[in-house]
């Protein structure tokens, strides 16, 4: 029954809604949704008319960042999840659950987007850059004189910075990068 996908990408939310008694019986009914709808899917619309089956289950997905199969609700509640994000904050948003080191919200397995605001750091072409650009921003090179600069071991700098972060690599080539709390 696992129909899950190996890599989970960023996507638009999408789930494969089946109907658990058909599939008992051998029967693979069932098609893809945007997950905001999930839980608006019927079972007749599923099928394509009446019917005593009930339950519906999502057997697949993509563009939700967690792993397994779900009831129609909770794949619904990630599509508005996503939705509640403005759209060039989604891959971000998928990445830090992706990555496991985010903070979920109550019990369920949806993230805090108050936190999520707050430890979003941006996208950058790499760790260095963005490290490079803390060390300015930091003020900590500030009256340093370039002779001096030239003796700082900045990989080390970096390095030790990133304990403090989560990392996780963007589609286009780059880094996300998150605060740790
Ligand atoms: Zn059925």
């Amino acid at each position: 029954m696992a129909r899950t996908n190996p890599i989970i990408r960023h996507t638009e939310p999408r789930a494969w809604i089946g109907c658990l008694a058909c599939y008992n019986d051998g029967d693979l009914v069932g098609q893809w949704y945007d997950a905001e709808e999930c839980d608006e899917v019927t079972p007749a619309q599923l099928h394509g008319h009446a019917t005593d089956h009930e339950e519906l289950w999502v057997m697949d997905h993509e563009g939700i960042p967690i792993q397994g199969e779900m009831d129609p609700m909770t794949a619904a509640q990630w599509g508005r999840v996503f939705a509640s994000v403005p759209e060039h904050q989604r891959e971000a948003l998928f990445a830090w659950v992706r990555s496991g080191s985010y903070v979920a919200e109550g019990e369920g397995d949806f993230p805090s987007l108050e936190v999520f605001e707050d430890v979003y750091e941006g996208e950058w072409c790499s760790w260095r850059e963005y490290a490079d650009h803390m060390l300015e921003e930091g003020g900590l090179l500030e009256g340093v004189s370039d002779e001096v600069r030239r003796y700082i071991d900045y990989d080390q700098w970096s390095r030790d910075l990133l304990m403090d972060y989560t990392v996780e690599h963007a589609e286009d080539g780059g880094v996300i990068v998150f605060r740790n709390l």
